[in-house]
C-alpha cells in the first residue's frame, strides 16, 4: 500500500543563497500579483465597480451560481502560463527571468486551481494580493521534484543557481519525490517541506489493544485505556496560555513604536520568536503524544469533530453578531491551542504506517450516555469532570467516560456492518 510522507526541514543557505531565495520568492509573489490583477480587471468589467475594497465586498457576496459564470471569463492557469512568456519581455518585468520558470507557473496555478477554484465553490473569499510583510507570503513550489532537486546526505541541490544548500537533516526521506515547497518563517528562516509517496508492508501482526480518545479543553487528550501519558491522560501544553502574558507585553511594547521604524522591527522580531516557540513546543509536544498513543494500541477511535466551523464561527459574520461571540473566540482560542486537527492527522499517519486501525464517529452526546448501561441524560454530567449515571449509578471521570463512548459506538457499528 501506498501513502503519503511529508517531511519537513530547516535549510541553511549561505547569504547569498538566501538572496537567491529571497529574490525568487519575490518573483513569484509579483507573478501571482500580476495574474490576480488581470482577473480583478475582468471582475471590475463586469460588475463597473471600480474600487478594490468595493469590489472585493461584491465579489464575496456574489452568489455561488453568478461566481460560477464570472469565473468562466477568467482566463485558465494554462492561458496565464503561458502569457508568462511574454511578461517576461516587458521592460518592467524583465527580471523575472531570474526565477525559476517552474515555479512561477506553479503560482498562478495556485491562484486558479486553488484560490479562485475555493471561492467559487463558497469554501473561502476571493485570493488577495501577496506581501513581503508576511512571511508565508514567500513561498515557492518544485512541483516536479524529481528533476528539479537532489537529495543526499546534508545538502538539498536546487535549481536556478541556487546548488546544493545545507539542510538540517532529521530524518532520512523515503520514497518517491512527489512535490517540494521552499517557504519562508515570520523569524527571517528558510525550511522545505517535501512530499514523498512510500511503499509500506501492512504489519499482520499488531501490538497492542483498542483505545477511544476523548479530546478536550482541560485535559488534551484522555483515552480509554490507562497505558500511555498519565493514566491514559494527556494534560497538553496549554503553550499559547502559558506565553500569553509574555506576548501580551511584547505585543503592547510593539504598538508603542512607529510603525516601520528601525524599533518596531526589532520588537517585531521579538513578538515573531514568541510565537515561533509556542509553536515549536506545541509541535514537541503533539510529535511525542500521537507516537506514545500509536506505539501502545492496534487501534484507535476519536470524534469526527469539525474543527474548521468551530474556529469560524468565533468571528461571527455581519449579519450575526451572536452574544456568544467574545466568549466563543475564547473557546475557540483554546481549540486552535491544543490543535485536534494536527492531533487526529497525525494519529492517523502514525497508524497507517504500523499497519494499525484509524477510525472516527459520530460525537453525538458521547459526554452524556453512560459507557456501563447507555443511558442518556444531560444530569448524568453532574460537573466538568464528574460522570454519575442516574439511571445505574455508574460513576466515572467525565472524560473516561466519553472515551469509552466513543470506542464502543465503532465497536457496535463494526458488529452492525458485519
Ligand atoms: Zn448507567
Amino acid at each position: 500500500m501506498k501513502i503519503e510522507k511529508a517531511y519537513k526541514f530547516k535549510l541553511e543557505p549561505t547569504p547569498e543563497q538566501a538572496e537567491r531565495l529571497a529574490q525568487m520568492a519575490g518573483c513569484g509573489r509579483v507573478v501571482f500579483n500580476d495574474s490576480l490583477e488581470l482577473i480583478l480587471s475582468i471582475a471590475r468589467k463586469q460588475s463597473g465597480i471600480i474600487d478594490r475594497k468595493a469590489l472585493y465586498k461584491h465579489l464575496n457576496s456574489l452568489p455561488l451560481a453568478e461566481r460560477k459564470a464570472l469565473n468562466n471569463l477568467f482566463p485558465s492557469s494554462a492561458s496565464l502560463n503561458k502569457q508568462l512568456t511574454s511578461w517576461k519581455k516587458l521592460d518592467n518585468r524583465l527580471w523575472l527571468s531570474e526565477a525559476f520558470n517552474a515555479c512561477l507557473q506553479q503560482r498562478q496555478r495556485d491562484l486558479v486551481d486553488k484560490g479562485i477554484k475555493r471561492w467559487v465553490k463558497g469554501k473561502s473569499g476571493f485570493p488577495v494580493f501577496r506581501t513581503r510583510k508576511l512571511a508565508h507570503h514567500s513561498t515557492m513550489r518544485f512541483p516536479e521534484p524529481k528533476k528539479q532537486l537532489r537529495i543526499n546526505h546534508n545538502h538539498i541541490k536546487l535549481p536556478n543557481k541556487l546548488g546544493l544548500v545545507k539542510y538540517r537533516n532529521s530524518r532520512e526521506v523515503e520514497g518517491e519525490l512527489r512535490n517540494a515547497t521552499v517557504s519562508l518563517n515570520a523569524v527571517g528562516e528558510w525550511h522545505i517541506s517535501i512530499m514523498c509517496l512510500v511503499d509500506i508492508e501492512l504489519a499482520t501482526h499488531v501490538q497492542g489493544g483498542m483505545a477511544g480518545i476523548d479530546m478536550g479543553i482541560a485535559k488534551n487528550m484522555t483515552l480509554s485505556t490507562d497505558f500511555c501519558g498519565d493514566n491514559g491522560v494527556f494534560e497538553g501544553v496549554h503553550s499559547f496560555r502559558a506565553l500569553q502574558g509574555k506576548l501580551a507585553i511584547q505585543q503592547k511594547k510593539l504598538s508603542r513604536k512607529v510603525l516601520g521604524s528601525a524599533n518596531w522591527k526589532k520588537q517585531k522580531l521579538k513578538v515573531s520568536k514568541i510565537h515561533q516557540r509556542i509553536a515549536n513546543i506545541r509541535r514537541d509536544y503533539q510529535q511525542k503524544a500521537t507516537t506514545e498513543i500509536c506505539n501502545n494500541h492496534a487501534m484507535i477511535v476519536c470524534e469526527a469533530l469539525k474543527v474548521a466551523n468551530m474556529s469560524k464561527s468565533a468571528k461571527g459574520d455581519s449579519e450575526n453578531h451572536g452574544k456568544m461571540v467574545k466568549q466563543k473566540a475564547g473557546l475557540n482560542k483554546s481549540i486552535l491551542d491544543e490543535g485536534w486537527g494536527e492531533l487526529r492527522r497525525q494519529l492517523k499517519y502514525k497508524m497507517l504506517w504500523k499497519g494499525g486501525v484509524y477510525a472516527e464517529v459520530n460525537p453525538a452526546y458521547t459526554s452524556q450516555i453512560c459507557c456501563c448501561c447507555g443511558h442518556k441524560a444531560k444530569e448524568n454530567r453532574t460537573t466538568q469532570s464528574n460522570f454519575v449515571c442516574v439511571d445505574c449509578g455508574h460513576s466515572l471521570n467525565a472524560d473516561k467516560n466519553a472515551a469509552n463512548n466513543i470506542l464502543n459506538r465503532y465497536l457496535s457499528e463494526l458488529e452492525q456492518a458485519a
